[in-house]
């Protein structure tokens, strides 16, 4: 069986990234090493849209997270948690764990947080120092507005926090233009790579907070990483084989260019939508992203057994809900390395285990709503 990953991370990766990964290792602190950094570096840039510099550290994504609150909060601050999923309670536990004053803006899981409940937050809360945001909450497909959360947290002396794990490279984020003072990703999402990377960009508003902040961590204390980029090396021993890694896919993202980027994502996640809502399914999510699809379940098929199948008899390897959401929910990645020839085997294989499980539908129905979504779009 040939094992088909679309998990919302990780994700896919090129051959020739893998190839990179199969080298020899070098030593770090040569100038080689030093080079490396310094493109992929500049490459962040461009994938986060942004002349700020780009911190690479090596953690999962969650390290870049705990870097954002670490580096911008001290002790009893005032934080507004905006959160409408899993991923809105990792800043949340983190927040806790760094001893922030939450005032939380939560929604049901499937929906989005909306602009005008973080208007009436910050009206309410001048004295917050940052806003905490999810761009793709990845446990429901539900993208938010960052571009409106933007204009509204420029307004004030906060900073606007983003988690753009799973969505940076996957749908429109412009971190600069949007205002937003922190960005943290990963690269095991929409960046082509294994896991093993963190990525945070900082702005000069984040610098002025984070300066007259006092240090509270040692391994991500993003000041010594500035002085240390500033060199093009890192404090401490980085992952500089996936590093050089990296490079290979971001250079793959530079030569399509990031508008034809979220382009293609966001034809593949309207195609895929599509297919799903022809096969009589409902998308999860109220306001969806196009990193992924997440599909309801529906009533009378066992969400986590019809998976297990779908990998066991196809080869697909779809995410189920997390927490809660379990077995009521199917993640289905179509971000960085998958075409929408990858997304339509996908559908015809849901297709196939669906109609195993007894579920009525006519074979084709999505397949047929996606191809004729894919040739109506550009
Ligand atoms: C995957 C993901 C994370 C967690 O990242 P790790 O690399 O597992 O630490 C956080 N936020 C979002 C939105 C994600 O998709």
């Amino acid at each position: 069986m040939k094992p088909r990953l679309f998990t919302p991370g990780p994700t896919p990766v090129p051959e020739e990234t893998l190839l990179e990964l199969a080298k020899p290792v070098t030593y770090h602190r040569a100038p080689e090493a030093k080079a490396i950094l310094a493109e992929v570096s500049e490459d962040l840039k461009y994938v986060f849209q942004t002349t700020n510099p780009v911190f690479t550290l090596t953690s999962s994504g969650t390290g870049g997270m705990e870097a954002a609150v670490s580096n911008t909060l001290a002790a009893d601050e005032k934080a507004i948690l905006c959160t409408a999923g899993r991923w809105g309670e990792r800043w949340r536990g983190i927040l806790k764990a760094f001893g922030a004053n939450i005032v939380a803006v939560e929604v049901p899981y499937g929906k989005a947080v909306t602009p005008e409940m973080l208007e009436r937050a910050l009206s309410t809360h001048p004295d917050a120092k940052a806003v905490f945001a999810t761009l793709s909450e990845t446990s429901t497909g539900v993208g938010h507005d960052l571009e409106a959360f933007g204009k509204l947290v420029a307004k004030t002396p906060a900073l606007l926090v983003v988690d753009g794990i799973s969505g940076l490279g996957a749908m429109e984020c412009h971190v600069d233009k949007w205002n937003i003072d922190v960005c943290v990703t990963g690269s095991q999402k929409a960046l082509m790579m294994p896991p093993g990377l963190a990525f945070v960009s900082v702005s000069g508003k984040a610098w002025r907070k984070i300066d007259s902040t006092p240090v509270r961590n040692f391994y991500f204390d993003l000041r010594r990483a500035r002085k240390s980029l500033a060199e093009s090396d890192t404090p401490f021993t980085p992952g500089h084989t996936l590093i050089r890694a990296q490079r290979v896919s971001l250079k793959k993202i530079r030569a399509e260019g990031i508008e034809n980027l979220w382009a293609r994502h966001a034809r593949i996640a309207s195609a895929c939508r599509a297919g799903v809502q022809a096969m009589g399914l409902k998308v999860f999510a109220e306001r969806p992203n196009n990193a992924l699809t997440v599909i309801a379940v529906p009533q009378g098929v066992d969400g986590t057994a019809t998976l297990k199948a779908l990998e066991k008899k196809y080869g697909y390897k779809l995410a189920d809900g997390q927490d809660t959401l379990k077995g009521t929910i199917w993640r289905l990645s179509h971000m960085g390395y998958t075409d929408a020839f990858d997304v339509l085997g996908a559908l015809s294989a849901i297709e196939l285990v669906l109609l195993d499980a007894g579920f009525k539908l006519e074979p084709g129905a999505g397949v047929s709503a996606f191809q004729k979504s894919y040739a109506a779009g550009k």
